[in-house]
């Protein structure tokens, strides 16, 4: 009976390790929320235990349900006829489980029938479903449209939407991309008009939609006439009544289980959620901190699914007259991707609980504010936590959805050319994990987003105090390279900054942010490696190769090896 969160070690190692205390005493309001409901958690340790039954009830149905229908998900795949999506069988099934168990409202408020679970555990739950199947994790993870109600609706609205959320009667979807705005979403031109009574109305049209059959949309819409960028955007919520018409659903390379659909709005009666003007400047701002984690996550599920294949296929291919397993060159590929994968998960975690961190101190000023208080020391500590998960959630979204397309092409060499047949899983997997770089923001899109970060140093008293720790053994030569790694990335920044040239930073951020990157998660690791043995090989792997990747990027900049760009006309024939 195979439970993907209990065979998991790394993940219960990185379970064991989340410090969640502040988070979950904020969450549980001090622990008075047991008072109201008996099933809420008394304690830190009651809280941590409950999160851990939740994880194994997540991965028992993932393990021995989800996993098992998800090749007859793929090939039947979301289906459309007369202006209607039906989900495939498999779907309807999942979706039912799910429900049943009470794990589609996993952060929301008890009182709506929510769990009132943090984030980073909600992200658990998230890699554990798309290790079994990464496009249920799509509609899963659309509960995301549910927390965007709570946090920037009105009561009503969240009377309304969420009870219904809760137990899996409602999905969400949410349609911010049309034709021509894509990265761009300043771009967005489909429109929200009021009547003379108030009401709202939407028309215009919505591409690429996931889940676009869902019950309730989180629609951006410009409501300002004449404006042309992000300020004349605001969030509005809506029914999919008979007036958003399904146009189509896409034929997509991967995750056929979840459908993307072209919607047109044709005067649709919507609700503002939160304040006019503030759409995409705060409400998508906002939602882009979880939208890029669940990705992360699902791309890290995805990346488990497959190392798990290449594994067990390397182990039992005779080649030779011995397992490929045994062959240098083919262990040495398995233990790149065991590497990248403990490492981005890692990350994966680090990020989750700044974002908890961030939305719980979001929660006590707003409290403050409710009773006209005001604290400035909470004040300036949201504000740099803001900051780091404005620069971590970019970077484990780069970074995790990059390595699982990475991880995935890996593992399907691995099978060599039985790889490239429907009938193994690992074919699957390389196509789901191609859309995870893509959709809630391109790979491009994460550096623009982790630049600022990155050139503000945001990280240097982290990096000071860890380079003044003494670490012992063969962790003290690994802790002298990441130094050697910051002295390179320092080089390259200053190189880059004396420039004064702003196509050139533009360029060259790619490689400042993976130096940065190596910097901060070699750190991540020699912490782990303190405390772990068998932690020492991922830090010691991925350190010595981060030094020789920190090198090339380095070269990159200083070698210019973009200054051809001046000459794309002619190059690009
Ligand atoms: C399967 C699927 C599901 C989706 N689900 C949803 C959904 O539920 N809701 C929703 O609203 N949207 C959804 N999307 C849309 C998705 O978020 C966009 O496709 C994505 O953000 C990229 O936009 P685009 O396709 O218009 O590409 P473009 O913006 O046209 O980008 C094309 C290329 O140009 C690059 N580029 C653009 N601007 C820059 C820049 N400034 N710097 C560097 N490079 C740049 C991009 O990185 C990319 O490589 C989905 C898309 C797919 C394919």
């Amino acid at each position: 009976m195979p439970n993907f969160f209990t065979d998991n070690k790394d993940l219960i190692f990185q379970f064991e390790r989340l410090d969640l205390k502040e988070v979950v005493q904020i969450a549980e309001n001090n622990y008075e929320e047991s008072k109201k409901y008996p099933y809420a958690p008394t304690n830190y340790e009651d809280a941590m235990e409950n999160y851990r039954k939740v994880l194994e009830v997540v991965g028992d149905i993932a393990g021995n349900y989800i996993d098992a229908r998800a090749g007859e998900v793929d090939t039947e795949g979301a289906h459309y006829k007369n202006g209607e999506v039906n989900y495939a069988s498999g779907t309807v099934e999942n979706l039912k489980q799910l429900s049943k168990a009470d794990l589609m409202g996993m952060v929301l408020p008890r009182r709506f029938g929510g769990l009132n679970f943090p984030t980073s555990i909600y992200m658990m739950a998230t890699e554990i479903i798309a290790r079994a199947d990464a496009s249920l994790m799509n509609i899963f993870g659309l509960q995301d449209i549910g927390e965007m109600i709570n946090k920037f609706g009105d009561e009503s609205q969240r009377e309304e939407f969420l009870p219904k959320f809760c137990t899996g009667e409602y999905t969400g979807a949410m349609a911010l991309t049309e034709p021509d705005a894509g990265s761009d979403l300043q771009a967005v031109k489909l429109t929200a008009y009021q009547d003379e009574k108030g009401q709202w109305f939407l028309k215009g049209v919505k591409r690429f939609i996931t889940n676009g059959n869902a019950d309730v949309h989180l629609v951006l819409a410009r409501s300002e006439p004449g404006t042309k960028d992000g300020r004349g955007l605001s969030m509005f919520v809506c029914y999919r009544d008979k007036s958003v018409v399904i146009r189509r659903i896409e034929n997509k390379l991967g995750i056929h289980g979840s459908p993307t659909c072209e919607l047109q709005f044709n005067d649709t009666p919507a609700w503002l959620v939160g304040k006019r003007k503030f759409g995409l400047i705060k409400y998508v701002f906002d939602l882009m901190f979880r939208a890029r984690l669940g990705v992360s996550a699902q791309a890290l599920g995805i990346s488990q699914a497959a190392y798990e294949e290449a594994l067990k296929y390397a182990k039992d291919r005779v080649q030779f007259g011995k397992s490929i397993y045994n062959i240098p060159a083919v262990t040495n590929i398995l233990l790149d991707m065991r590497t990248t994968l403990e490492t981005n998960r890692t990350l994966m975690y680090a990020a989750g609980t700044a974002v908890d961190i961030k939305e719980k101190l979001e929660e006590l000023v707003e409290k403050n504010k409710a009773e006209g208080k005001n604290d400035t020391e909470l004040n300036e500590r949201l504000k740099s936590v803001t900051k780091f998960a404005n620069f971590v959630t970019p970077l484990a979204k780069y970074i995790l959805t990059e390595s699982a397309n990475k991880i995935t092409y890996d593992a399907l060499q691995i099978h060599g050319g039985t790889g490239y047949m429907k009938e193994f899983r690992v074919e699957r997997l390389a196509r789901d994990a191609r859309i995870t770089n893509i959709y809630e923001g391109t790979s491009q899109l994460q550096i623009v987003a982790a630049i600022g970060g990155v050139l503000g140093d945001i990280l240097k008293d982290m990096f000071d105090k860890k380079e003044k720790k003494e670490y012992p053994g063969g962790l003290a030569r690994l802790s002298e390279i990441l130094k050697e790694i910051r002295v390179i990335f320092y080089d390259s920044l200053k190189y880059v900054v004396d420039k004064k040239d702003v196509s050139f930073q533009d360029i060259a951020a790619k490689d400042l942010v993976e130096l940065y990157s190596y910097i901060y998660t070699g750190w991540l690791l020699l912490d782990e490696a303190e405390v772990n043995e068998r932690k020492k090989f991922i830090a010691n792997r991925y350190i010595i190769e981060s030094l020789a990747n920190a090198r090339k990027n380095a070269e990159n900049i200083k070698n210019e090896l973009f200054s051809d760009i001046l000459h794309a006309d002619k190059i690009l024939i």
